[in-house]
């Protein structure tokens, strides 16, 4: 049994409260890898924010569950060095779908789970979230539960139709689970590929797709039943077109993949949204970065020459991130 104390690590409890009051979200970036891991400590430490390093079931089974965790240990080393003496790094299990795997990474020294039972039938989904919690809080960690479903697919998590949240069952769903935070639907989806074409509407000038505009109401309501409790969004890349052009160009093939427009998601920060997950765009940015080294110098064989361009690109990507989307830049309680 490790403690994520004892590893330099926090949980989620005060920078939520803190982020909720300032008007701000704290970035959720998943990381597989140590050229993301990199970006994402550079990039937060530069601008003195609070990150939740994000580690899904995929995750753990690409890269070794333990391994992962010595990487996130390294992270607060390596914040450290950077200048940053307080840093706020949280290691967050994403759609943990089991009581065994929640438990599985608080013992490995995980600050922060999420248990998601979305897919279950309601009683269900408590009754397997109140497990969790009951388990988390005796080591002072922090749970994300979810009511409703996202569309689309991330690692093992898939759903062909999304199901916004129901607002009249949040506040039932938080008392009787005990969960710090409330993983929400209303209208973002996990992947590169959030609507279909037939959802969005087409940019004559462009001929790029416009997704439809998240339901605020949906999210309106549900703060109005739990006035100042922290609400995460999931899915909520922004598909950077630049990125999608730059693999097109150089032998990729994403046809009108579309994410949730950035306008929307710094208003959804600026309410009780305090966590939004970001995924696919450092995917996004990785694979444009490798595909023009490969088209521009092919007798490059050396990965460093690959992976490190794509690591400064998705370092320039969390960097926009945070300061232009989410607003948790400048806010560590202690520099
Ligand atoms: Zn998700």
């Amino acid at each position: 049994m490790v403690n994520y104390k004892d590893l330099g690590l926090v949980n989620t409890r005060a920078m939520f409260k803190k982020a909720i009051e300032g008007g701000y979200a704290i970035p959720a970036f998943n990381f597989n890898n140590m050229e993301q891991l990199q970006a994402i400590i550079k990039a937060s430490s530069e601008l003195k924010s609070p990150v939740i390093l994000q580690v899904s079931k995929g995750a753990r089974n690409y890269a070794n569950p333990t391994l992962l965790r010595y990487m996130a240990q390294g992270a607060v080393e390596y914040a450290k060095e950077l200048g940053c003496a307080h840093p706020e790094i949280v290691l967050h299990l994403d759609h943990g779908d089991s009581y065994e795997l929640c438990k599985n990474c608080i013992d490995l020294g995980f600050s922060s789970v999420m248990i998601d039972g979305s897919s279950l039938p309601y009683d269900e989904n408590v009754a397997l979230t109140r497990k969790v919690v009951e388990y988390a809080h005796q080591y002072d960690v922090t749970v994300e539960g979810e009511l409703g479903v996202l569309a689309g697919v991330e690692d093992e998590v898939q759903a062909e139709e999304s199901h916004y949240t129901k607002p009249e069952e949040v506040i039932d769903f938080t008392s009787k689970t005990g969960v710090d935070s409330l993983a929400i639907s209303i209208g973002t989806s996990h992947g590169a590929y959030k609507f279909k074409p037939e959802q969005c509407t087409r940019d004559p000038k462009t001929g790029k797709l416009v997704p439809p505009p998240l339901a605020f109401d949906v999210l309106d309501a549900i703060m109005k039943q739990l006035p100042g409790f922290p609400i995460v969004l999931h899915g909520s890349s922004s598909v950077p077109q630049e990125y999608v052009d730059i693999i097109n160009a150089n032998g990729g093939k994403l046809p009108d993949a579309v994410g949730i427009p950035e306008e929307q998601l710094r208003l959804a920060s600026k309410s009780a949204v305090c966590k939004i997950n970001i995924d696919s765009d450092s995917r996004l940015a990785f694979t444009a970065a490798v595909r023009k080294v490969f088209a521009d110098k092919p007798g490059e064989f050396d990965p460093r020459k690959y992976c490190g361009p794509a690591r400064d690109l998705m370092e320039e990507l969390y960097k926009h991130k945070i300061t232009d989307v989410l607003g948790s830049d400048g806010k560590l309680a202690q520099c």
